[in-house]
């Protein structure tokens, strides 16, 4: 039920957008702006305002949609100075408090200004001034929002559609329809899905028994479904809601990328209009347009919608009777937002469902080793799937020693040998390569000169161009683009090589060894255009692809059901890489590509080439063992400090030269012994060696980091808190660019 507006009767006495401010108003209201400034920041009105309502106040010369947080019984300054609220936006009910308690915990954890936290989480159009301004738009985008629900006329072309963009300036209007996530079942919007099944399947003995634990958990517990891939642990996720939304509660259904959406949606609608009735599915992404985004955000606060399913921003909808929430894939990096406020969507999603008092499922079949942790030590209760519902086994993993073999284009005999007998047996084949281009670098065979950007410290990597044979030089840092040098820029010689090989290379070679095969790319290339992605593997799932050569884009998630072979070809540049998460996130990564093999028949076979066949990381592979590459890896992160056993933080410092940032750093790194500031709270916090970034210049910008790390994190919090307040004084902060990074993935 969509909770009672209770703003309409606080607005009654509120002045309206042109009405002149009230001289006597005297309620105190305190507003959350999007600015780079601590904030919130003090208004007057003629009557307290509900926590949680928008607002448009005026903020130097500028006008700002905001968010009321407070209603202080003093104002922060001189009331003099404090200007009034020029309009209240009632077109949707204040957010929650659970809302707002969600918000000042991320602003207070992550270190970011608490406007900073809870405006960009909003869809666009409600924290635009534009938004609700002019005679046409007045009354406000969701207003403008309910007249689109209704049933749209024919399809029209693109012109048309142009000419409607134009004439509604603001841009919201979904006018083209080749988003997946508005479509209603009756729409011919193709979903990338395999066909969803008619009736649900008999559940197996795990499956049932891990619904029968989640059912008979109360309150707060988070649940950790350890399956194995193919396991069926959407099944068990579908029962849970199922039950959740029979009690009258919402739940929100996260996943880590977009391409993952299409498939669960359709699952989704199929079985739970069933019980939540028609239409109470919404979808939220960064894929969308703004007014599609709108308008799942506002069904959800509205509660009409009773399933949300998401990506990381979703963590963030407002959701009045949430009930459930399901992290899918719980380990991805992909819930760590990476630039703005850098959360992890799937620890506020437990600090949420801890608020609320109500369970969170996590699913994995290769847990964050911080999860597995937690349930090892009982905090989370651990459920098991370790058989696969459809075929009886899991795939045979195999290694390739690449040592003593000759490699023709980086494919061993034995994987070309493999691809050639699926191919007779009408079998699909993935192949696995995390490197997109043609080539990683260009060389000259003469004088060793190499392909690299002249705006960062980097190679660029030699891409096959849009043109028939034509290539390019791109950085993958900068997105700086060259054409492919006739001869040496050094020394003239015009036998210029590509270097190793990216999926476009082994795309081309698999057509000279296969001609007949139906051979498909999926990477961030190959799926640029809007919507590409979604039709890549839809033709997938339609048989109409042999071989599928794909990065990281085509491991997670997707439940290819003719597909028996997988290969994985530079899996070792991996393995040595600097990260102390290195092996974990290759171990996660491999078992997952390998879990697309043989999920729907017997006989799936995973071929994984390597130089290291010994590496423990490959070893656990071969047996299917996460439990054994967990416990190994856990006790190496203990016995070296490292989390899941610390907490770390990254102070981040960018600037025209390294110097500057580094002498940023060491200041920030000197804080507490320069100032009294930190009392004892410095004996518990390790401050490391400000050091430069790997790939230390992009785009002409330099780069270093101070990596800040306690056994204990609410001793990390509060040095944080008080760290982060000093660091804008310091002498040179204003000569660089700095972020504060909380729990960082990548060091
Ligand atoms: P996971 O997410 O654990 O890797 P999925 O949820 O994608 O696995 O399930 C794998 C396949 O098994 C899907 O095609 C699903 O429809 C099917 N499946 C799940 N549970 C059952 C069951 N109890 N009986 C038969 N098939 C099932
Ligand atoms: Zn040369
Ligand atoms: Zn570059």
């Amino acid at each position: 039920m969509p909770p009672a507006d209770t703003s309409a009767d606080l607005l009654a006495s509120v002045p309206g957008e042109h009405a002149p401010a009230d001289v006597s108003a005297h309620a105190w209201v305190r507003v959350a702006l999007d600015v780079p400034l601590a904030g919130p920041f003090d208004y007057r009105a003629s009557t307290p305002l509900a926590p949680g309502l928008r607002v448009i106040v005026p903020f130097g010369r500028r006008r700002l949609v905001g968010v009321v947080v407070d209603n202080p019984a003093e104002p922060a300054i001189d009331p003099a100075q404090i200007k009034a609220v020029e309009r209240v936006l009632d077109d949707l009910p204040p957010f929650g408090a659970d809302w707002l308690r969600l918000a000042v915990f991320a602003a207070e954890y992550y270190q970011r200004p608490l406007g900073e936290v809870i405006l960009p989480a909003l869809p666009p159009p409600l924290r635009k001034v534009s938004a609700y301004e002019g005679q046409r738009s007045a009354a406000g985008p969701v207003a403008r929002m309910d007249l689109r629900a209704m049933p749209k006329p024919a399809k029209k072309g693109k012109r048309a559609a142009k000419a409607a963009l134009v004439a509604t300036p603001e841009a919201a209007v979904p006018v083209d329809n080749d988003a997946q996530t508005c479509a209603t079942p009756g729409d011919a919007v193709p979903l990338a899905g395999a066909p969803v099944a008619a009736s649900p399947p008999v559940l197996n003995d795990e499956q049932q028994a891990a619904v029968d634990a989640i059912a008979a958990v109360r309150g707060f517990k988070p649940v950790l479904l350890h399956g194995v891939t193919g396991s069926g642990k959407t099944e068990v996720y579908l029962h849970a809601a199922e039950r959740v939304l029979a009690a009258g509660r919402q739940v929100l259904l996260m996943v880590p990328e977009i391409n993952l959406t299409p498939q669960l949606e359709a699952v989704l609608r199929a079985r739970l209009d069933a019980v939540a009735g028609p239409g109470a599915l919404a979808v939220l992404h960064s894929g969308l347009a703004d007014g599609e985004r709108l308008q799942a955000w506002v069904r959800a606060q509205r509660g009409e919608a009773r399933v949300l399913l998401g990506t990381r921003m979703s963590v963030f909808a407002a959701l009045p009777d949430l009930g459930l929430i399901i992290v899918d894939e719980e380990h991805d990096a992909s819930y760590k937002q990476q630039d703005g406020l850098r959360y992890s969507a799937r620890d506020l999603a437990i600090w949420r469902a801890h608020d609320l008092d109500i369970p969170v499922l996590l699913g994995s079949a290769t847990p964050s080793l911080e999860s597995w942790l937690h349930a090892e030590r009982g905090r989370y209760l651990r459920l098991t799937l370790a058989r696969r519902a459809k075929s009886s086994s899991l795939p045979a993993v195999r290694l390739v020693d690449t040592r003593r073999l000759a490699m023709k284009q980086g494919l061993s005999p034995q994987l070309t040998d493999a691809i050639g007998k699926r191919l007779e047996r009408g079998e699909q084949s993935l192949v696995f390569l995390n490197r997109r281009g043609y080539a990683p670098v260009l060389h000259c065979a003469s004088c060793a000169w190499v392909s690299h950007c002249p705006r960062c410290s980097a190679y660029t990597v030699l891409h096959r161009g849009p043109g028939a044979g034509g290539h390019v030089l791109a950085c993958h840092h900068c997105g700086f683009q060259a054409r492919v040098p006739r001869a040496c820029p050094e020394c003239g010689d015009q036998d210029l090589q590509p270097m190793g090989r990216g999926t476009q290379r082994v795309e081309e070679h698999l057509g000279e060894l296969f001609p007949g095969a139906r051979i498909l790319r999926i990477d961030a290339d190959s799926t640029r255009r809007k919507g590409s992605a979604q039709a890549l593997f839809a033709s997938v799932h339609a048989g109409e692809v042999d071989i599928l050569v794909g990065t990281q884009m085509v491991a997670k998630g997707h439940d290819f059901s003719r597909l028996g072979l997988v290969g994985v070809l530079n899996a070792d540049s991996m393995l040595f890489a600097h990260d102390f998460r290195a092996p974990e996130r290759l171990f996660a990564q491999l078992m997952q590509v390998a879990g697309r093999a043989g999920r729907h028949a017997e006989g799936g076979e995973v071929l994984i080439q390597t130089g290291y066949p010994e590496q423990p990381v490959y070893q656990a592979l071969l047996r299917h063992d996460y439990a054994g590459f967990a416990r190994h890896a856990l006790r190496e992160r203990e016995s070296t400090g490292l989390p899941p056993y610390a907490y770390q933080a990254l102070l981040t410092a960018e600037a025209r030269e390294l110097a500057q940032a580094l002498a940023f750093l060491q200041e920030a790194r000197a804080l507490p012994e320069s100032t009294g500031a930190f009392g004892t709270l410095v004996s518990t916090i390790t401050r490391y060696d400000p050091v430069p970034l790997r790939v230390v210049r992009v785009a002409n910008i330099e780069r270093a980091q101070l990596l800040v790390e306690s056994g204990h994190r609410p001793a990390l919090q509060a040095f944080l808190s008080t760290w982060s307040a000093l660091l804008p004084q310091l002498a040179n902060a204003s000569r660089v660019r700095w972020q504060l990074e909380v729990d960082p993935l990548e060091i």
